[in-house]
């Protein structure tokens, strides 16, 4: 399920580097139409509707300068995020990027990855200690892999700086070009999945549970550090059965491999709320306020998780099935 954009945005002044050019020939081939902007992206038909606009940006790619000064930390998954790519092409209808990218999901590589990856040996040399950086912060960069070539990048910067490590998170299957690298142990790479009920529900864009954990298996025999997310998870009517299917077919595909596990409950903000209820008005996501406690985020966002007795219910269970079914697995955190 490679992402083929219906539109592309380039700035002038990607150009003017490899990787620019390379995306600018590629998107020639397919016969995308291109719009080439300087620094403010072209703006959109005002007509559109909160919909059609979503749906508008989600097939469009943007070709463009990361310019900020600094990474943003990411914590609890690792020290900084490294900004090789922002948006993603799926369309699952619960996604974290609905309160930070709300009004422009679109799909972002930027292409002076030698400034990114010079700020990012700047870190390691001033943290003097293992410095692990988060690929996927805002957005699936397997997605858009196969046309920048940005992780096969990242990958190799870490076998070169000593002391660094990266992790990322996909939904995506599509790891081949990620194969036969000499990744040297130091990546990570997590694969995100969820029970049929929410798969069919809520996903929509994105591969299928099987094939990620295809992916997750063939990246496993490459010698790369495995883990799975299972995100978001959610209290229906038949969720332990289903859960429990879940973590047994893991165990059937990965049966023992070194795996991590990190578990992330439901949980939303009311940003996220008002965009799914303009973009899947007929979505079915569980997001009525009065059945949530509130959190405060990190980033100063307040969000509404389940109940503390529905998240002990939760925790046990899961702690109880992965325990039982994969002994040798870590559960990183449950959140
Ligand atoms: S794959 Fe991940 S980032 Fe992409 S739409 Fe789905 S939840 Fe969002």
């Amino acid at each position: 399920m490679v992402f083929v954009p219906q539109l592309a945005f380039v700035e002038r002044k990607a150009l003017e580097y490899e990787l620019g050019q390379h995306l600018l020939n590629k998107i020639r081939q397919h016969n995308i139409p291109i719009e080439i902007y300087e620094r403010r992206l072209p703006s959109v038909d005002p007509n559109l509707t909160a919909r059609e606009r979503f749906f508008h940006f989600k097939r469009t790619l943007v070709v463009g300068i990361w310019r900020r000064r600094e990474f943003q930390t990411c914590k609890p998954s690792a020290h900084y995020q490294l900004p090789l790519v922002s948006g993603c092409p799926g369309l699952c209808q619960y996604c974290y990027l609905h309160t930070n990218l709300a009004n422009r999901p679109y799909v972002k590589v930027y292409v002076n990855t030698d400034d990114i990856f010079d700020r990012a040996q700047k870190y390691v040399t001033a943290r003097k200690e293992e410095t692990v950086f988060e690929a996927s912060a805002t957005s699936d960069p397997i997605a858009v892999e196969k046309w920048t070539g940005s992780l096969r990048r990242a990958i190799k910067f870490t076998t070169e700086v000593p002391n660094t490590r990266l992790r990322f998170v996909t939904k995506f299957a599509d790891v081949d070009t990620l194969l036969g690298l000499d990744h040297q142990g130091k990546t990570e790479v997590r694969f995100s999945i969820n029970a049929h009920w929410a798969m069919q529900r809520f996903e929509q864009g994105v591969p299928p549970v099987r094939k990620r954990l295809e992916a997750a298996a063939c990246i496993q025999k490459e010698g790369y550090r495995v883990g799975i997310l299972i995100a978001p998870i959610f209290m229906f009517p038949d969720w332990q059965r289903e859960y429990d299917s879940l973590i047994q077919d893991v165990a059937k595909t990965m049966p023992t491999a070194p795996l991590t596990f990190e578990l992330i409950t439901h949980r939303f903000t009311m940003r996220a709320k008002a965009v799914i209820n303009d973009v899947f008005p007929e979505s079915e996501l569980p997001l009525a306020e009065d059945e949530r406690q509130l959190k405060y985020g990190q980033f100063g966002y307040t969000k509404l998780v389940y109940r503390r007795e529905q998240m002990k219910e939760l925790e046990s269970f899961f702690q109880d099935r992965i325990k039982t079914l994969l002994p040798k697995a870590e559960i990183l955190y449950f959140v």
